[in-house]
């Protein structure tokens, strides 16, 4: 590469993985599998050692997320897009209401308003780098938006809509890069559904998520109804939400999960939890997060994306570039040092930094980051 700036390695952060997802895999979680792989890896997902592992990371995530009685830990294979179609085909009933503002949050509501059997979707739509939660409809039964929209770097209230609850609707959020990362009060939802390899810093391939009594008896319900002559819909094995809640009560899935990521997501959780759980966790994005955006507003040549301090989001952190800069080739020269992914979001086309400060990321290495890029950008 012959344009790209040598960085000097005193100022090169320890780990140069920023990642959105793909994130950053801990030492220790690698360490984890290493020692456990002869008990675990090849053997039985039907067996007592794998079905604890199961059970491990499922009581962990119910301590970190403090659920409430009656909440479940579900899980299964193909990752939060699978779960979008899981939602469509056996969680909503005929009218879902969509907060759209983001590549993620508008690939489910473009599988809901292509699903055969579901009415109307509505949509609630704002630009990228603001946020929108669905308004009340009155025949509405689903609600959804993302907690985090990674594709912006915008962070959004979970908070029940006004009016949802007396008219028997649901509230399913998309907690992907959020979940772990970001506070949230589970009970203002009745779905929280998420894949691993953003916060929880393990590989892609699972979903997993919570789900309310009310959710749980919908899910239910629709599927019954489906079953009738005459039904529209059709509930495949692979995505019926009651199937996957009753395989995870015995603390198995559907279907062969990859053992090496559950156990990866186990030791995630466990340093979660010791060191002080969603609290702890919380907190140490929100040090990357301030120290970004703070590097951000006072640099030269960046700022951020997201003008609302408020829609900022603690886990993915957008930084615009100005013109006089291309950040296409701060980002390859960062990569040449071995700090990697720090790209925007494809689609969203903006001449950006884009950079995952999940749990696992030190945040003493986001420091070290802004080192580096001011150290870069002074010499293109
Ligand atoms: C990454 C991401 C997804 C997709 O996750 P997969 O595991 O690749 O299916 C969905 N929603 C959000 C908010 C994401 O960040």
């Amino acid at each position: 590469m012959s344009n790209s700036v040598e960085i000097p390695e005193e100022l090169l952060p320890a780990d140069g993985r920023f990642g959105s997802g793909p994130s950053k895999i801990r030492h220790e979680q690698v360490d984890a599998l290493a020692q456990e792989w002869k008990k675990l890896l090849g053997t039985s997902h039907r067996q007592q050692p794998v079905r604890q592992l199961v059970a491990s990371i499922r009581s962990g995530l119910s301590t970190l997320f403090s659920l409430p009685e009656g909440y479940e830990v579900v899980l299964g294979n193909g990752g939060a897009s699978a779960f979008w179609d899981i939602a469509c085909a056996s969680l909503i009933e005929k009218n879902p209401a969509f907060g759209v503002y983001g590549s993620f949050s508008r690939k489910f509501a473009q599988e809901a308003a292509d699903a055969p059997f579901i009415d109307t979707t509505y949509l609630f739509e704002s630009d990228p780098g603001t946020y929108r939660i669905p308004d009340f409809c009155p025949d509405a039964d689903t609600y959804c938006w993302a907690h985090n929209e990674t594709s912006t770097g915008v962070a959004a209230p979970i908070i029940r809509v006004p009016g949802s609850a007396e008219q028997g609707s649901l509230v399913v959020i998309d907690g992907t890069s959020a979940a772990g990362a970001l506070p949230i009060d589970i009970c203002q939802c009745d779905v929280y559904y998420f894949s691993l390899q953003k916060a929880f810093g393990s590989e892609g391939g699972l979903w997993f998520a919570i789900l309310s009594p009310a959710a749980i008896e919908r899910a239910a319900r629709v599927e019954s109804e489906a079953k009738r002559a005459g039904s529209k819909r059709w509930v495949p094995a692979f995505l019926s939400l009651s199937t996957a809640l009753a395989n995870s009560r015995k603390e198995q899935t559907l279907n062969t999960p990859s053992i090496s990521t559950l156990t990866l997501m186990n030791e995630q959780l466990k340093w979660m939890n010791q060191h002080g759980g969603l609290t702890w966790t919380a907190q140490r994005c929100a040090t990357s997060a301030e120290h970004l955006y703070h590097w951000a507003e006072h640099s030269t040549f960046a700022q951020p994306f997201v003008k609302d301090a408020a829609a900022r989001s603690n886990s993915v952190v957008t930084i615009d570039v100005d013109d006089e800069l291309n950040a296409s080739e701060i980002i390859a020269s960062l990569r040449a040092n071995g700090i990697v992914d720090t790209s925007g979001y494809r689609k969203l086309g903006r001449n950006q930094l884009r950079i995952g400060v999940f749990p696992s990321v030190d945040p003493s290495d986001v420091e070290k980051l802004t080192d580096c890029i001011d150290y870069v950008a002074e010499r293109l």
